[in-house]
């Protein structure tokens, strides 16, 4: 895993102290020696963490970590602020300010690699979700990412594996308030639990009398339902080792005991607070992404994704040799039915148009609305006559029953003409594939409309 690193601090010595141990882990690193110059480095770079001492003149870490997630086009950059002693009051004014992590001066090297790791996998989740959603092309990055995520303060549900009383006792205690606490004593039971339940983080202990915990965090890690779920270990001196073997196996976290309250909540809360930003932003890309193929109007998949599908089904049918074909829909008269009965008149009649069209169909079909009152039905395996057949009995489908419009039980009678075309054998393209549908409908329309008209395969 290798991602780049800025390291803010006034005193060059310290800036050298840190680079020199990121550097021989194979960060990339680079540095600033005050606020404004780490601000405008996040700006224009591509930051993946930025360690940041909070003791500098002018402007202090604190003020530089609020402007960096103030502004959305660095808020995504974790921030881990480092304080020279272990002060409380730092770590809540820190909290405050938007900061991801903490690491006390002189910093521990575990410590140092164990926060930037994970750190940094969680940044590259994020940047691939930001990725996944500024490739959906009208609604782009920019409108993602000013949506602003409430993080709202609803208590976390956190499940504890810990099999020694004493132990789970004092975390139990510690967290009243703060957590909403679950306790398995059973590793096995306790994998099952955290898979069945909405858990926002899941607590492991590494003093079981006779299993592997790492076990637990590399079954959790596989498991889809759990993939995301903040692992934090709490683990004894003297398990380093055991600790940097959990940091590969994905742990995001560890704290080592005896276990300070303050240290537990601070870690507890900004693993909550980072799943709840991932959901947040996952569950809006894939909001995004539907958006972005889906027609408001009939909930059938609309133009756009039409355009980027085809030609993938296309190009399946010809190298497996299978047949492909295509139907165009144009509703005749409609623009009839708009002046007699409205807009609105006429959304309801594309409405169950669009219902009907779909009940005709088979799922592995891609019906789309093409624009106004065209729509598309991409048909694979199925050769032109059958796709004539569908067709027909779609055409019908629409004539022999009445449309209902408006709210006063007033019907009016719509009909379809429809053209058809399949791939050809030998040289055929989508563009040639659509034309000919589009001919066929032309076809329909001259030749009277409410009519299927096909080109011959
Ligand atoms: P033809 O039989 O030749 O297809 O005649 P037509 O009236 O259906 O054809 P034309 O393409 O001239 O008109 C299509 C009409 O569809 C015009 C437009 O106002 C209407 N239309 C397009 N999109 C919508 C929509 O989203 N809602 C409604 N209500 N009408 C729409
Ligand atoms: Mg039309
Ligand atoms: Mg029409």
């Amino acid at each position: 895993m290798t991602a780049r690193v800025l390291v803010v601090d006034d005193i060059p010595a310290n800036v050298r102290l840190l680079e020199v141990r990121l550097l021989a882990e194979y960060f990339e690193v680079l540095t600033a020696t005050n606020g404004l110059d780490a601000i405008e480095t996040c700006e224009n770079g591509k930051v993946d963490v930025v360690l940041l001492d909070v003791m500098m003149p002018d402007m202090d870490g604190f003020e530089v970590c609020r402007r960096l997630k103030s502004d959305p086009a660095t808020s995504h950059i974790p921030v881990v602020m480092i304080t020279a002693l272990d002060q409380v009051s730092d770590r809540v004014r820190g909290l405050e300010a938007g900061a991801d992590d903490f690491l006390t001066k002189p910093v521990n090297d575990l410590q140092l690699m164990t926060r930037v790791k994970s750190l940094v996998r969680l940044k590259t989740l994020t940047d691939e979700l930001r990725l996944r959603a500024s490739t959906t092309r009208n609604i782009g990055i920019e409108e993602l990412l000013s949506r602003n995520f409430t993080s709202e303060d609803t208590t976390p549900k956190v499940l504890l594996i810990d099999e020694r009383k004493p132990s789970f006792e004092r975390v139990q205690k510690m967290l009243r308030g703060s957590a909403d606490l679950d306790i398995a004593t059973d590793p096995h039971a306790g994998f099952f639990q955290a898979a069945e339940t909405p858990y926002e983080c899941v607590m492991i202990s590494t003093a079981f009398a006779d299993f592997d915990p790492l076990r637990l965090c590399s079954q959790l890690r596989s498991l889809d339902r759990t993939r995301f779920l903040p692992i934090i270990l709490l683990a004894q001196e003297g398990e380093e080792e055991r600790i940097i073997r959990g940091l590969e196996l994905g742990i995001n976290d560890y704290l080592m005991r005896p276990i300070d309250q303050q240290e537990l909540t601070a870690r507890l809360r900004t693993q909550v607070r980072r799943k709840r930003y991932n959901d947040q932003l996952r569950a809006s890309v894939t909001q995004t992404i539907e958006m972005a193929v889906t027609d408001a109007l009939t909930g059938l998949h609309n133009r756009r994704y039409l355009d980027s599908h085809l030609q993938t089904l296309f190009d399946r049918a010809v190298a497996r040799r299978r047949p492909l074909s295509v139907m165009i829909t144009d509703l005749d008269r409609f623009k009839t039915v708009n002046d007699t009965h409205g807009h609105d008149g006429g959304d309801d009649v594309l409405r169950e148009f669009a219902r009907r069209l779909r009940k005709n169909v088979r799922g592995i079909d891609l019906a789309c609305r093409f624009g106004g009152e065209e729509f598309v039905v991409v048909m694979p395996d199925t050769d032109g006559a059958v796709a004539e057949k569908v067709a027909e009995r779609i055409r019908a489908e629409i004539a022999q029953m009445p449309f209902a419009v408006g709210h006063a039980g007033e019907t009016i009678e719509v009909t379809v003409s429809v053209g058809v075309s399949s791939v050809l054998k030998g040289l055929d393209s989508v563009a040639g594939l659509m034309k000919r549908a589009d001919l066929a409908l032309y076809e329909a329309k001259s030749a009277g409309r409410n009519r299927v008209v096909a080109k011959a395969a």
